[in-house]
């Protein structure tokens, strides 16, 4: 029998925001270091570990539901994420787990697999490339900077879950970034539950990289990053002043003119009711000011419709906000209350029905926005990063299109494109989300 049949296999599960791949892909690393075999089925494991979400009641039913399939399909089960540190509801509904841990636990999951599969003694480190298993593709990869969150959103539980903010030592993020550019990523995706945020905990004290003193502060991380020559693009990003200083960056081209800036809602009093900073007009001058320091920007934004008060006037004053803010892409959510938030105890809880139908009002609203915004694209020249290939040419992404939430640049002649290859086109045409483009000659 082979060295390699003999290695104990843990099956993997992942569930949940890109926060929780990189969990996964922490855990998974460590597994295959340790001598690990990874199994795509059930069947074919000693153990499953089940990676689970916290984050809304459709999240928690659908984690049951994955630890439930892994026992009646293996029996051997292992509980980490988000919902392992929403109290013993995972105990309660399934005792037979072997062990249940929190999210960013790669030490405790490890332990709970040693406990029982043990590693072998002689682990094949060297099967293990140096940047680690990905779960993305290989052009692309999310680099998580920081864990937990100091803000209170009262419709969040994420700081009850993962606690205040623990910025990575700035030299150790460089380092993973250098190590994923070396195999070959071609564009890192920023993430964190504030990256503005990246450093307050640490008091942006001084770090290393390769001996070189760097502070421990977003600016400071994003110009570093900006020098890998690849496409770095900021999810995340709550508006605080500081953010104004990434747009030099931009405008030089060492970050991408890209901004995920979750503004959740426009009327001060549902902001305040969200224990978020309410100053809608300082909002809107600040993204002014972005936009002409960096005219190509894309500011992307999440909302949340039917917050427990909201009126038919809050509602407005944010239709009204989207016109004024133009913002490129949108995406909303209906409200709905979280196990643990402290928005549960607000009064004026709004139906289902009129939650979902605010959602999608503001979401027929934004559509001619994105639209219009789009539209000033077609004739402009612009570099895209191949995706994938199929018979009508290659499927890209611009600057302004993050994987998997935005829209896509339809590259009619890119047949003989290559996955993760950046290109230059000219845009002729686009739909309400996505680009056509022709490769420039
Ligand atoms: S900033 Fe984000 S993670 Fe932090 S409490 Fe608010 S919604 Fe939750």
């Amino acid at each position: 029998m082979s060295r390699r049949k003999q290695a104990p296999t843990v099956g993997f599960v992942s569930l949940g925001c890109p926060k929780a791949t990189v969990d996964a892909e922490q855990i998974l690393t460590r597994l295959r270091a340790e001598g690990y075999a990874i199994s795509a089925s059930y069947d074919g494991a000693d153990l499953v570990v089940v990676n689970t979400c916290g984050f809304i009641d459709a999240a928690v039913e659908e984690s049951l539901e994955a630890i439930g399939e892994a026992l009646a399909e293996n029996g051997r089960v292992i509980v980490t994420g988000c919902l392992g540190a929403k109290g013993d509801i995972v105990h309660a509904t399934y005792p037979k787990v072997l062990a249940v841990t929190g999210p960013h636990a790669l030490a405790e999951v490890m332990a709970a697999v040693h406990a029982h599969l043990p590693p072998l003694h002689d682990p094949f480190v060297d099967l293990v490339p140096p940047q680690g298993i990905k779960l993305t593709p290989e052009h692309y990869a999310y680099l998580k900077i920081s864990e937990g969150c100091n803000h209170r959103c009262s419709f969040c539980i994420i700081p009850a879950l993962r606690g205040d903010l623990v910025s990575r030592p700035i030299g150790e993020i460089v380092r993973e970034a250098e190590k994923l550019v070396e195999a070959g990523v071609k564009e890192l995706l920023i993430v964190s539950q504030d990256t503005s945020a990246y450093g307050v905990d640490l008091k942006y004290r001084t770090g290393f990289i390769g001996g070189r003193p760097v502070r421990t502060r977003l600016y400071d991380l994003a110009r570093e990053l900006g020098q890998l020559g690849v496409w770095v693009r900021l999810h995340y990003v709550y508006p605080y002043p500081n953010v104004d200083d990434l747009l030099p960056l931009m405008a030089e081209g060492k970050i991408l003119p890209y901004l995920d800036v979750p503004f959740q809602h426009a009327s001060p009093r549902i902001l305040k009711l969200m224990k978020r900073p309410g100053d809608v007009d300082k909002v809107l001058d600040r993204v002014t000011a972005w936009r002409r320091a960096v005219p190509d920007l894309t500011i992307r934004s999440t909302f949340i419709t039917g917050f427990p008060g909201e009126t038919e006037q809050d509602f407005d004053a944010l239709l009204q906000f989207l016109d004024a803010a133009e913002l490129d892409r949108v995406g909303a959510f209906a409200y709905s209350p979280v196990e643990g938030a402290a928005a549960n105890e607000l009064t004026g809880a709004l139906p289902e029905a009129l939650r979902e139908e605010r959602r999608l009002r503001l979401m027929q609203h934004q559509e001619d926005i994105s639209t219009r915004r789009l539209e000033q694209r077609i004739g402009k020249t612009m570099d895209v990063l191949v995706d994938d290939i199929d018979e009508e040419g290659a499927i890209a992404r611009s600057a302004g299109d993050a994987p998997e939430i935005d829209g896509i640049v339809y590259v009619t002649d890119g047949h003989a494109l290559e996955v993760g290859q950046f290109a230059r086109v000219t845009v002729t045409d686009c739909d309400v989300h996505d680009l056509f483009a022709a490769l420039q000659p």
